[in-house]
This record gives structure tokens, sequence and C-alpha cells, in this order.
């Protein structure tokens, strides 16, 4: 783990909460692109070395759709940074957490990603991610 790549925050309206964290920021998004297997909108701000990731679901069966009826709008996930995707997902499930993913998928902004168990990270759920090698 290197750092904290972005904060995931569910959003109702992607638009309407790109205003207010342009605005909070003073900056603007660099980039917005969805991820049809998940059902989402992205959107990415870059603040410091991380990010902040809104995602809005595209269909009922998202996870963010459903996310948000649980729990109402609000952060979603934290994302790590990892050098290897493949070695610390052994070495997490080797130490007893449980893996959504033990085999890495595609995600947004050219990243490999996974998720862990939010039952194995007290509440949190947790992204594992690691920039494509092109
Ligand atoms: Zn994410």
């Amino acid at each position: 783990m290197r750092k904290i790549e972005h904060l995931g925050i569910a959003v109702k309206d992607i638009d309407a909460s790109l205003k207010i964290y342009e605005t909070l920021l003073n900056r603007s998004c660099y980039k917005k692109e969805g991820v049809e297997s998940e059902g989402v909108l992205t959107a990415f701000l870059e603040i410091g070395e991380t990010k902040i990731e809104l995602l809005q679901a595209t269909n009922e069966d998202s996870p963010i759709a459903k996310f948000i009826a649980k729990k109402g709008p609000g952060i979603h996930h934290i994302a790590f940074d990892v050098e290897d995707i493949d070695s610390e997902i052994k070495r997490l499930e080797s130490e007893g957490f449980e893996l959504i993913n033990k085999t890495p998928k595609d995600g947004a902004d050219n990243k490999i990603i996974a998720f862990l168990h939010p039952k194995s990270t007290d509440g949190i759920l947790v992204e594992l991610c690691q920039e494509k090698k092109n």
C-alpha cells in the first residue's frame, strides 16, 4: 500500500455534485468515465497526491444505487494505490481479509482494481488499485 489513491463518494446526480466539488476544491474535473460492468458513471477531481471519485448509478442494480437506497449519498469507499495488486491480494487473503474480487478487474481512470469486503475492514469498503501498465 503506497498512499490513498482516491476517496469514492456515492452521489445521486453527478453534475450537481460536480458543481459542489469543483467549487469546494477550486478546480475542474479532469475525467468523466462510465464503467458499464459496475453500472456507474464516475467523475474525478485531483487534490494534491490523491483524488475524489464521484460515483452515480446508471441503473437500479448498480452497487451505487443499492448503497444510496440503504445509506444515502456519502463516502462509499477508500482506494489504496498498490504497486502489485496480485501480490497484495495474496498477502491480504493470507492475513484473513475477505476479498470481493480475488481476480483484479478493470476500473475507471486506467486502473485495475479489487475490492475487500467491508465486514473484514470494520465497515469500510476498501479498493486496491494498480495503474495499468501499457
Ligand atoms: Zn474507486
